[in-house]
């Protein structure tokens, strides 16, 4: 629709043309229908001896802090590799009770957790090299969101392969967080900040990079938080790329906090673990606030000053569409979204949510020197916004058009 082109076509270079316009359809569902599946997990009676801290390979288990951790399937396991795994989850494991505290790495109380080493099931993010499932627990909704009846625990650890960073990044949501914070810019946003911290090369640079471009950083300067409940409802942020580069902007900001405040962290989740052994059970973006400013003075200042941590809908859009060629990293960004408010009523509650404006497969048109257009299939999309590599012999001096077309 033309309608849609005045901010793409500000772009130099690029001229964005964004059509047929298609809504996400929210049917109805009942609160809490889904968080993670962990019924039917038997576990062995045995008590964690956090005194011992025993890895052995021979009895497929390693305890970590207060944490027991076995293998679910050991036989499928060489001895090899379980060696590794255990002595990588030790190393990752230490690694962080070292940035964050052992207080903030110790449960409420001793726990079991299975791992399971080889799939994922169930993720909606194909490219997840872990997972931590939680408990499944029945919540009500108060005026602040959501609050839980039971304190949720970590009931499994999925690994798909053994990569340090990554399980350090899932410790963070084991130990430190190990229950319901309701606010996926804290809960996520902190793992990647923590992750990325503690691992530098483990960042995905081709997408920080991205937000170097003043443009598109803007872009996302806007509400783009939600909750796991929310996700589960077809709220949030449904796109795989968006919600990607929704979380390299927190970890970007939040990395710059933690720039002026190193010991931030630690402070928070000291806190929160000590709430938790007073019997808090979850935490609302307000608790989580709360905190922050707790063990800040500088928190509050800079937190109401981020857009990006407010709510889907909450905030306006700089811009709602955007395409932007990167000609010297050879990428083609184009992003077109729009925020839609929560609905409650009749028993039935709708979460707010960040939809697509477009809905189609992206082509790129590219007009060579003799002013013949070619067509370009962009392969790296997910309808709604894109990352394209351009191909080298393109990145030069032509002249783009985008299109999104059904
Ligand atoms: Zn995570």
């Amino acid at each position: 629709m033309l309608d849609r082109m005045s901010d793409c076509e500000k772009q130099e270079g690029v001229r964005g043309e964004i059509s047929r316009r298609k809504f996400l359809s929210i049917t109805g569902l009942t609160l809490f229908s889904v968080l993670t599946a962990c019924k039917g997990i038997k576990e062995p009676d045995l008590e964690p001896q956090p005194s011992k801290a025993v890895e052995t390979v021979e009895k497929n288990e390693i305890i970590l802090g207060n944490v027991r951790f076995f293998l679910k399937n050991p036989s499928s396991m060489s001895k090899e590799k379980k060696a590794e795994l255990f002595e990588t989850m030790s190393r990752a494991y230490n690694k962080l009770e070292g940035y964050l505290g052992k207080e903030a790495m110790t449960h409420p109380e001793s726990i079991s957790v299975p791992i399971e080493y080889g799939a994922i099931s169930e993720v909606w993010d194909g490219d997840a090299l872990g997972r931590v499932v939680m408990s499944e627990e029945e919540g009500r909704t108060t005026e602040d969101g959501i609050e839980l009846l039971e304190r949720l625990r970590p009931v499994k650890l999925q690994l798909k392969s053994i990569v340090e960073d990554n399980i350090a990044h899932e410790f963070v949501h084991l130990f430190a967080q190990g229950t319901a914070l309701f606010s996926e810019s804290f809960f996520e946003g902190h793992a990647y900040a923590i992750q990325s911290t503690l691992y530098p090369s483990s960042r995905d640079e081709t997408l920080a990079n991205l937000f170097a471009e003043d443009d598109i950083n803007e872009f996302f300067d806007y509400g783009l938080d939600f909750n796991q409940y929310d996700f589960s409802l077809k709220g949030g942020i449904q796109s795989p790329l968006l919600r990607r580069l929704a979380l390299v902007k927190w970890e970007i900001e939040w990395k710059e906090f933690l720039n002026m405040e190193p010991d931030f962290l630690r402070n928070f989740y000291t806190e929160l673990s000590r709430q938790k052994n007073e019997g808090k059970k979850s935490f609302s973006k307000s608790d989580l606030i709360g905190i922050g400013n707790g063990v800040s003075n500088a928190f509050a200042d800079w937190y109401k000053n981020a857009e990006c941590f407010k709510d889907i809908g909450e905030s306006e859009p700089k811009s709602r569409y955007l395409a932007r060629l990167i000609k010297d990293k050879g990428l083609l960004f184009v992003g077109a979204f729009d925020a839609h408010p929560k609905v409650t009523g009749g028993g039935q509650y709708t979460p707010q949510f960040l939809s697509p404006i477009a809905v189609g497969k992206l082509k790129m048109r590219v007009l060579g020197d003799d002013g013949a257009p070619q067509e370009l299939i962009v392969t790296n999309w997910d309808n709604y916004s894109a990352l394209a590599k351009i191909p080298e012999e393109f990145v030069n001096g032509s002249e783009f058009q985008v299109q999104i077309v059904e």
